[in-house]
């Protein structure tokens, strides 16, 4: 028999293959993730809530009505301190209205110039939404602070400019094994195995 018809099968509502590879690194071998590429879903879901939980449950009930899937999706906002929590639920389109990690950090770094203040923390939150109608959130959280410059060329992002505490260097210089130690979608990630295993 074929292993992969003993496995359980779950879309994650991203079309980010950075994700993908993140996520599929923390998961036990009888779960299949498969991705919105995998399912044909090439629009980009809206996300319309003014916050990071509405906005993961608009895309896992979008995937589960539209595609019938067990699902589950996750938003993540980067909340500086500083600048009252912004880039927060904007953090994807920061710098304007095409998704541009280069842009947006570059946007931060300039909004931060000449403060000294530069913590920050990103925060994961995790919808999932099965067929039976069991509905789930689950959260992550990493502080850190925001460096002064880019550093790195690993993660996606805003990696290369954030530091978390405990480490001198920022998520895009250090090993995926350890960002999948301590991020925010890693602890968010491990609560929502734990429920499934349950
Ligand atoms: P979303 O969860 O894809 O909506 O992410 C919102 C924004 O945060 C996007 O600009 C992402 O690139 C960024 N982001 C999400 N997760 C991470 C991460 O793990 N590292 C760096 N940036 C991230």
């Amino acid at each position: 028999m074929n292993q992969n018809e003993n496995k359980v099968k779950l879309v994650f509502a991203t079309h980010n293959r950075n994700k993908l590879i993140e996520v599929k690194a923390l998961l036990p071998n009888h779960l299949e993730i498969l991705g919105l590429d995998d399912i044909g879903c090439t629009e980009d879901i809206p996300e319309t809530a003014d916050t990071i939980e509405g906005n993961a449950i608009l895309k896992a009930n979008h995937i589960k009505e539209h595609y019938g899937y067990d699902c589950f999706a996750d938003d993540t906002g980067l909340e500086v301190d500083a600048l009252n929590g912004a880039p927060g639920i904007y953090s994807a389109r920061y710098a304007g209205a095409e998704k541009n990690a280069e842009h947006n950090m570059n946007k931060l770094l300039h909004e931060l110039e000449d403060i000294n203040d530069r913590k920050a923390r990103f925060k994961t939150v995790i919808a999932l939404n099965l067929q039976n109608d069991e509905k789930v959130l689950f959260q992550g959280i990493v502080n850190g602070e925001i460096t002064k410059e880019k550093k790195g060329e690993k993660g996606f992002g805003y990696d290369p400019i954030f530091k978390p505490d405990g480490y001198h260097e920022t998520f895009a210089e250090l090993p995926l094994s350890v960002k999948n130690e301590i991020s925010h979608r890693a602890k968010a990630m491990r609560q929502l195995i734990d429920y499934l295993k349950n």
